[in-house]
């Protein structure tokens, strides 16, 4: 099944084509996507009912954040070993982990404004929860899972970096930094939902190509790990760690501009553009 927040409307896909679950259920589900996660068993079973399986045919105008409200949002750091290499960093025995400030979470529609020149990209598989986790095993982790969708982790290295200890919660929040999308596909919808080609390009140059299976702590690990000391609640996000191929590990450095588009792609999934702008007038990222 694929879920998208078409027009903030929690909306499905029956042979390709949308359906708006509130219209299709007779009011027993609300618009809200947000509101879904709640009742995500429910809305599994509801779903299949009315046979929503497959990718969506095209891709809706208007489309938001497929949780656009997380409670919780997770960032997993160097988690691709070519990555930690060419960060210059150990490889973790455990997942390094920060959080990107909810307030960041931006939808496919929504230009992103860059701030300095120290911004870089970072594609990601996004893990949305679908259940409350906590104390669970990496064998139980993918029940616990409601689906998969694009992210970027973009990050202002030079907030990041400032000071000792560096500040990454603060440098992957700038509004905006968080693009998701451009919607949700359950783990069924994948041959193999731990092995997706993941690609990052910046105005058509392909600047990132890796695999999730080289995820050095793959999906049900994280879950695990992470619900062993923190409950996870639906709709929260994990961002899984980028592949190498950023910027700031080029040399010479290299960040993003104003005019630029970066287009994130997972294989099964779809492809996430992020039209990037100047960060005047302010944008307001978050929408529901
Ligand atoms: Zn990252």
């Amino acid at each position: 099944m694929f879920i998208a927040n078409v027009d903030h409307r929690l909306t499905t896909f029956v042979d390709g084509s949308p359906v708006d679950v509130e219209t299709a259920s007779g009011g027993r589900f609300g618009s809200s996507v947000q509101a879904a996660y709640e009742r995500w068993d429910e809305l599994r079973s509801w779903a299949a009912g009315i046979g929503a399986a497959g990718a969506p045919a095209s891709m809706p105008a208007e489309l938001q954040a497929p949780s656009p409200r997380p409670r919780q949002v997770f960032g997993i750091g160097l988690n691709y070993r070519d990555h930690a290499e060419e960060a210059g960093m150990k490889i973790p025995d455990f997942p390094m982990t920060f959080t990107k400030f909810a307030s960041c979470i931006a939808g496919p529609s929504t230009p992103v404004g860059v701030s300095g020149d120290a911004t870089d990209w970072e594609v990601e598989l996004v893990v949305v929860i679908g259940r409350p986790a906590y104390r669970v095993t990496a064998a139980d982790a993918w029940a616990h899972v409601a689906g998969l969708t694009i992210g970027q982790d973009l990050s202002d290295r030079e907030r990041q970096f400032a000071g000792e200890p560096p500040q990454f919660n603060i440098g992957k929040s700038l509004p905006g930094y968080g693009p998701t999308g451009p919607w949700l596909a359950t783990a069924d919808e994948f041959a193999d939902s731990g092995d997706l080609g993941i690609r990052c390009f910046l105005d058509g140059e392909k600047v990132q190509e890796s695999r999730t299976s080289q995820l050095i702590f793959p999906v049900p690990e994280l879950i695990e790990k992470l619900s062993a000391d923190v409950r996870l609640l639906p709709g929260d996000l994990i961002f899984t760690g980028t592949p190498s191929g950023v910027g700031f590990a080029r040399t010479p450095r290299r960040s993003l501009r104003p005019g630029q588009i970066l287009l994130s792609e997972i294989e099964g999934i779809g492809q996430l553009a992020t039209h990037l702008v100047s960060p005047e007038p302010t944008v307001s990222p978050v929408s529901a």
